[in-house]
């Protein structure tokens, strides 16, 4: 195998601004937080998703660090979310003493199955944390139906997230709070990144200090005090400028960046219809009320044998393709700090056998066009 002829699972995509922009915030002379270009891109962020706040941070788990304060989460508190998700969706939670209660996910979307969380409610329950996998919409509808009657907070861990909508909402704006990423692997990046948006105005205030090491320095900023001090717990949740510039190039081609990973997503889909409808593996579902964002191109094999077979088969074509994710309720940390509710018949089924195909901006025709022979090949 050549390295010429070897397609990676992922390669970060560059616009080709980030570095004029960067260079533009080294001249400004204010590289902490909170400069010009971090300005830039929370407004972005507000106008794309119509949430009241959008605060940068340095990841999607500071994001999600910061709901979990900001949803007052107390030790023997308890959270209900997938248990098919990464560590950071229970971390930021367990982290403030919370309990961690996994429900199912559905076998269609593999997004939790909102018919099993009224059963998993208990007193001690405060906040529901939907997660949208590959950028696909929970069944938002009845997740904040469920959370209304039973006065719970909704944090959607929207990381996956960006440019996708639930009903024309877009995703991360619909609950409480909406976490995003901007991690490299991730569709909009900046290498470490994240936003919390915020969509319940009464936690605006309390956010700018929590994310300002539990200071008011942004009220002072604003000139509404006349001296900043130390009035809440908090932590250092913002990045620098230099990531903002960054990131503010990727926002300005995030359309651009969207269509082209959905053009490879549809290709594939296309391409591979007849297989998963002779019943070779099966495909993504989309639900009608869901746009998504092109983010994952995975397939469902019969079981863990044949994907193992598969991801074999690929790499010796060269060909990477990758597994995720070690169900949290059977991880050793899932297991101590947090409970599954029901069998999690799915999360365990999925997790075997489920993979994902190369899918990145630069990828070529050629590349689409070789995986997926190499896979007809498989078939
Ligand atoms: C990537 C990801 C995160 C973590 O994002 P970071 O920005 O790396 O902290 C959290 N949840 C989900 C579902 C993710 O895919």
């Amino acid at each position: 195998m050549s390295m010429e002829s070897y397609i990676p699972f992922n390669k970060p995509h560059l616009t080709g601004k980030e570095l004029q922009y960067i260079e533009q915030a080294h001249a400004q002379g204010q590289l902490s937080g909170d400069g010009p270009f971090t300005k830039r891109c929370n407004a972005w962020l507000e106008q794309q998703t119509g949430c009241k706040k959008a605060l940068l941070t340095h990841s999607c788990t500071a994001a999600l660090e910061m709901a979990a304060m900001l949803a007052d989460i107390q030790p023997g508190d308890e959270v209900i979310m997938p248990s098919y998700t990464f560590v950071s969706t229970a971390n930021a939670f367990v982290l403030r003493g919370g309990v961690p209660i996994f429900v199912d996910i559905r076998p269609d979307t593999l997004n939790i199955d909102e018919m099993q969380i009224e059963a998993a409610i208990a007193p001690k329950t405060k906040a529901i944390v939907p997660v949208h996998y590959a950028g696909v919409g929970c069944e938002m509808d009845a997740i904040m139906a469920i959370a209304d009657k039973h006065h719970l907070l909704v944090i959607e861990d929207a990381a996956q997230g960006i440019m996708s909508s639930y009903k024309g909402k877009p995703l991360g704006s619909i609950g409480h709070f909406g976490c995003l990423s901007f991690h490299e692997t991730k569709n909009i990046i900046s290498g470490e990144g994240g936003a919390l948006l915020i969509n319940d105005e009464r936690f605006i205030e309390r956010a700018e200090i929590i994310r300002e090491k539990g200071t008011n320095r942004s009220k002072f900023f604003r000139g509404q005090v006349d001296k900043y001090t130390w009035v809440d717990i908090g932590s250092s949740y913002l990045p620098g400028e230099i990531v903002a510039a960054f990131l503010w190039a990727q926002m300005d081609e995030a359309k651009k960046i969207t269509q082209k990973r959905l053009a490879i997503w549809h290709a594939y889909h296309g391409a591979l219809l007849s297989y998963a409808r002779e019943g070779v593996m099966r495909l993504p579902v989309i639900p009608a009320e869901c746009k998504h964002n092109a983010h994952m191109f995975y397939l469902l094999f019969g079981n863990l044998d044949m994907r193992t077979r598969a991801i074999e088969f690929l790499k010796q074509r060269g060909v990477l393709s990758v597994f995720h994710y070690i169900p949290l309720h059977s991880s050793p940390a899932g297991a101590k700090f947090g409970r599954a509710h029901g069998d999690m018949a799915v999360t365990n089924d999925t997790s075997d056998r489920l993979l994902r195909l190369p899918l990145y901006y630069d990828m070529t025709e050629a590349d689409t066009q070789k995986v997926i022979e190499v896979l007809s090949i498989l078939f």
